[in-house]
């Protein structure tokens, strides 16, 4: 295993026979079957697009200390990558189905900095009460209804200084139209949102017709 270098807060981009791969620097055991070598566990691509999205060339700047709410947290590969990144922040993840909720908890029960909610995230109004003002939104949910609901978190909970990842799957908004016009119809519908895209970008080959958008507000 060779180190290349800490691209993001406990983040480190890796390299052995070729292979780019990255590693969290983690005090906990592997969560999902990833490798785990001398502290580092590995953040698989091909199980997580924010990986992807890094190992295809985009770094987003973060802190952290940052507050982050993730909407779509399933059972939480990527959430527990995030504890790691934010370790001194807090994660306040989102998922509504109860059978990855209850592997999700089991992550939140070993790791202090993840708030787990039970909650449907087309319905922000409840958790309102429970989620404060963030600084960072992902959201990674494959749904059709997947640019309203992020324009309807990043309204309520988003920081003025604040910024969002927007992981979209195109097949899930239109399962027959060529991916790259779904996706353009996307850019277009977030124009209307109060958020700027700062950059975006193709998530393959790891994942196969999904894109990512990274946002800012205006
Ligand atoms: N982000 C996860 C990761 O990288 O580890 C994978 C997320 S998976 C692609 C999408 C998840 O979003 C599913 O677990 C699904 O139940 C959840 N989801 C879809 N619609 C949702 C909604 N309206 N509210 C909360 N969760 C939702």
């Amino acid at each position: 295993m060779k180190i290349r270098k800490e691209i993001l807060h406990n983040v480190f981009l890796m390299e052995r026979e070729g292979r780019r791969y990255l590693m969290t620097k983690s005090r906990y055991p592997p969560y999902y079957g990833e490798k785990k070598v001398e502290g580092y566990r590995e953040w698989i691509a091909g199980r997580s697009k924010f990986a992807a999205m890094v190992l295809n060339g985009h770094l987003p700047e973060i802190n952290h200390e940052w507050k982050v709410l993730y909407l779509g947290a399933a059972s939480g590969t990527t959430v527990s990558h995030f504890s790691d990144m934010f370790d001194m922040g807090i994660i306040y993840a989102v998922e509504y189905s109860a059978k990855p909720f209850s592997k999700l908890l089991d992550l939140a029960m070993e790791r202090k900095n993840v708030i787990p909610l039970l909650r449907d995230a087309s319905k922000p109004e409840t958790y309102n009460g429970i989620v404060e003002k963030v600084d960072f939104i992902y959201q990674d949910i494959s749904q059709k209804e997947q640019i309203k609901i992020f324009s309807m978190n990043t309204n309520i909970f988003l920081k003025e200084s604040g910024s969002g990842l927007l992981m979209v799957k195109t097949r899930s908004i239109d399962s027959t139209a060529e991916p790259r016009e779904v996706f353009k119809k996307v850019m277009d519908e977030l124009k209307e949102n109060e958020l700027r895209v700062i950059r975006h970008g193709t998530l393959e080959p790891y994942h196969k017709d999904h894109f990512y958008t990274h946002l800012v507000k205006k």
